[in-house]
């Protein structure tokens, strides 16, 4: 059923616990999954299941105590800082908090994770004119991120996510700020430019209706997780 050969994430038996002594408790119990090149793959589950704990694991944004999880070729269970930083930079990030500088325009905010690997600013404009205008945001460059919406903000923070092509894309809840035609939209475009560049999108959602462009879905649920079929997934609650 996955394709190990072109896994970008591979899990076995992770687990997850906060706390200490008396207090802790695990959260992920064992997790096997993995998450392939040139695919979007969605994790669902309801809320307190553990996939912002999950994201942060595979975003190298937390420390992996048990268990294997290979991201990008990299173990990072027992890894380093330093490996951890390494594989940041390779991977875009798309959360719900949208980190867009305030005191930049919506171009310069496009552009900044392009200066570590496109050194013609030329070709850096051109490049983050091209992914704005591929979010509809044309019309918006020289705006400031308060001059926008929720929804518009969080277009720009996809644009910055894609510029640097990254291989790996880790988005939590990247439609919540959106109406139903633009977060369509948002995951055809992502779903596009993954299929293409074959990077993969792991994307964290409640939103039901993305269930159709995804390639693959998790559930995650009880500490545990499984693959869902979209044809279940349409009818469930
Ligand atoms: P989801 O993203 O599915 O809503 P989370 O990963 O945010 O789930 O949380 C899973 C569980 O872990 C919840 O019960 C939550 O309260 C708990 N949790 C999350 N972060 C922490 C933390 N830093 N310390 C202790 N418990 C946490």
């Amino acid at each position: 059923m996955t394709n190990v050969d072109g896994a970008v994430i591979v899990s076995k038996n992770l687990r997850h616990s906060y706390g200490v002594g008396e207090l802790r408790t695990q959260i992920l119990h064992g997790l096997d999954f993995a998450v392939n090149a040139g695919e979007v793959t969605l994790l669902v589950g309801p809320s307190g299941s553990g996939k912002s704990t999950l994201l942060t694991l595979i975003g190298a944004l937390r420390s992996v105590e048990e268990g294997s999880l290979k991201v990008l070729g990299q173990e990072l269970s027992g890894s380093s800082e330093s490996d951890r930083v390494q594989i940041r930079r390779r991977i875009g990030f798309i959360f719900q908090s949208h980190n867009l500088v305030a005191s930049l325009t919506v171009l310069q905010n496009v552009q900044l994770l392009l200066q570590l690997n496109e050194p013609d600013p030329k070709a850096r404009v051109e490049k983050a004119c091209n992914l704005l205008e591929a979010v509809g945001l044309s019309h918006r460059l020289y705006h400031y991120p308060d001059e926008l919406s929720g929804g518009q903000r969080q277009r720009v923070a996809i644009a910055r996510a894609l510029a640097p092509e990254p291989e790996l894309i880790l988005a939590d809840e990247p439609t919540a700020s959106l109406d139903s035609q633009s977060g369509q939209d948002v995951v055809e475009l992502l779903g596009d430019l993954c299929r293409r560049r074959r990077s993969a999108v792991l994307l964290v959602t409640h939103d039901l209706r993305l269930l159709k462009d995804a390639d693959r879905i998790w559930r995650i649920e009880d500490g545990r997780v499984n693959p869902w079929q979209p044809d279940i997934a349409a009818t469930a609650p």
